[in-house]
C-alpha cells in the first residue's frame, strides 16, 4: 500500500514561549492546584487583554458558561436565546441551570445569531441571549445589545473561539468578551491559546466577578471556612494551567498574527475556486481566525465529504462544520433553520494549527483546486 504523507492535523497549539519554564516554576513551587502565584497572574493580564476589569479562570469553557449564567441566577422557566449553530457547551449550560434554551437561526453569512431571529423570539420570560463568535467572526453586537437593552435582557457572550477579536462600538475598537454582562473564554489545546483544559469569564460588574469566585469554590463564603451559603461548584482552574495560560497570553498577539496570515494565504490561494466562498461580515468588526473557515458549494466539482476524503487521502484533517443544535436529540425542533442547515451541510474548516509553514498551506490548497 502507498504511504500517504503524515497527517496534517485541524489544530496544534503553539507552546514555544515561556510555558516550560513557568510549568516547572508552578511544580517547584509545590502550589499545583488552585492557588499560587500564576493564577492571579494570568487572570489579572486577561482582563487587561480583553478591556475588561474582571477575569476569573475556570475548569474549562463550559463550567465557564455554566458559572457565567448561574451568576446572573438563570434557573427554572426562564428562556435564553442561543444560536442553532454552535458547539454544544453552548445551549448544555442552559440546560445544566434548568433553564429553557431557545434557538436563533443565524446569519448566512456571519455565521453568528441573527438579530432579527433573536428579535422574533423575544417573550415575557426571555432573560438572557448567547451570542457565540462563531470561528472567531464577531457577532453583530450592536443590534443585539440594543435588542437586549430594549428588552432588558442579559447578554452572555460565548467568545471561546474569539479571543482578541474586535467590533466597533460608538466609534471605539472594543475585544468581544468586554462587551456583555460577561464573555466566557476556552482554552482547550485547540483553541487560539490554550491551558490544556481552562476557561474564563470577562465581566465589569464587580459583584458579579465576586458572586463567580464563590460558586466556583463549592460557594463557600470568602471569610468563613467551610461555610457555603451558595450550591457552588469546583470549577477553579489549576495553577499548572494557569501557568501555561500566562505564557500564552504573553504571546497572544504573535499568534494572532500567526493565524490571521495563515488565514490570508488560504484565501490568496483559494479566491479562484469558483464554489469555494468565505463568511463576510456587513457591520464593522475584526475577527481572528480560530479555524480557517470556507464554504464549498457547486460549481465546485466535489460535494463536502468527497472534499474530506480527498483531503484525508492526501494526509490532510479537516472539519466539516458543526451540526445544528436543532438535530441534536435533546434539543429537537421543528422549526426551520436554513441558513445554520446550509452552514452545516456546506462549512469546512482547514488545518489552522501553529506547527504550519506557507508550503502546508500551498499543499493543502493544491489539492482543493486540482
Ligand atoms: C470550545 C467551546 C466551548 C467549550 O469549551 P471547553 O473548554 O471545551 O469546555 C464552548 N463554546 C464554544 C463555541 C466552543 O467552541
Amino acid at each position: 500500500m502507498k504511504t500517504t504523507k503524515s497527517i496534517i492535523p485541524i489544530a496544534v497549539p503553539s507552546l514555544s514561549g515561556n510555558e516550560k519554564k513557568y510549568v516547572n516554576q508552578a511544580l517547584s513551587s509545590t502550589w499545583i492546584s488552585s492557588q499560587g502565584e500564576y493564577i492571579n497572574k494570568f487572570e489579572t493580564l486577561f482582563a487587561k487583554f480583553i478591556q475588561s476589569r474582571y477575569a476569573v479562570s475556570t475548569s474549562n469553557g463550559t463550567s465557564a458558561l455554566h458559572l457565567a449564567l448561574s451568576a446572573l441566577g438563570i434557573g427554572k422557566g426562564d428562556e435564553v436565546i442561543v444560536p442553532d449553530l454552535t458547539f454544544i457547551a453552548t445551549i448544555n449550560a442552559v440546560t445544566y441551570c434548568g433553564g429553557k434554551p431557545v434557538l436563533a437561526d443565524v446569519d448566512k453569512f456571519s455565521l453568528c445569531i441573527s438579530p432579527s431571529e433573536i428579535e422574533k423570539l423575544i417573550t415575557k420570560k426571555t432573560k438572557a441571549i448567547i451570542p457565540v463568535h462563531l470561528y472567531g467572526n464577531p457577532a453583530d453586537m450592536e443590534k443585539i445589545l440594543r435588542i437586549a437593552a430594549y428588552n432588558k435582557l442579559f447578554v452572555i457572550e460565548d467568545a471561546a473561539e474569539a479571543h482578541g477579536a474586535r467590533v466597533k462600538l460608538d466609534n471605539i475598537w472594543k475585544k468581544v468578551g468586554s462587551l456583555g454582562n460577561l464573555g466566557c473564554f476556552s482554552f482547550f489545546g485547540n483553541k487560539i491559546i490554550t491551558t490544556g483544559e481552562g476557561g474564563m469569564v470577562t465581566t465589569d460588574d464587580k459583584k458579579l466577578a465576586e458572586k463567580m469566585k464563590i460558586l466556583r469554590d463549592h460557594g463557600q463564603d470568602p471569610d468563613k471556612h467551610y461555610f457555603h451559603p451558595y450550591v457552588g461548584f469546583n470549577y477553579r482552574m489549576t495553577n499548572l494551567q494557569a501557568a501555561i495560560g500566562l505564557a500564552q497570553l504573553e504571546r497572544i498577539d504573535a499568534l494572532l498574527r500567526f493565524k490571521m496570515n495563515l488565514s490570508s494565504l488560504y484565501k490568496r490561494f483559494l479566491k479562484d475556486i469558483p464554489g469555494i466562498t468565505f463568511p463576510e461580515l456587513n457591520y464593522e468588526a475584526d475577527p481572528v481566525c480560530w479555524l480557517f473557515t470556507m464554504l464549498v458549494d457547486k460549481p465546485f466539482k466535489l460535494n463536502r465529504k468527497e472534499l474530506i476524503d480527498k483531503l484525508k487521502k492526501k494526509g490532510v484533517d479537516s472539519r466539516p462544520f458543526f451540526v445544528p443544535l436543532h438535530e441534536q436529540p435533546n434539543y429537537v425542533s421543528k422549526r426551520d433553520f436554513n441558513n445554520a442547515e446550509y452552514l452545516s451541510l456546506h462549512g469546512l474548516n482547514l488545518p489552522s494549527g501553529y506547527n504550519l509553514k506557507e508550503n502546508d498551506i500551498k499543499y493543502i490548497c493544491g489539492i482543493i483546486s486540482q
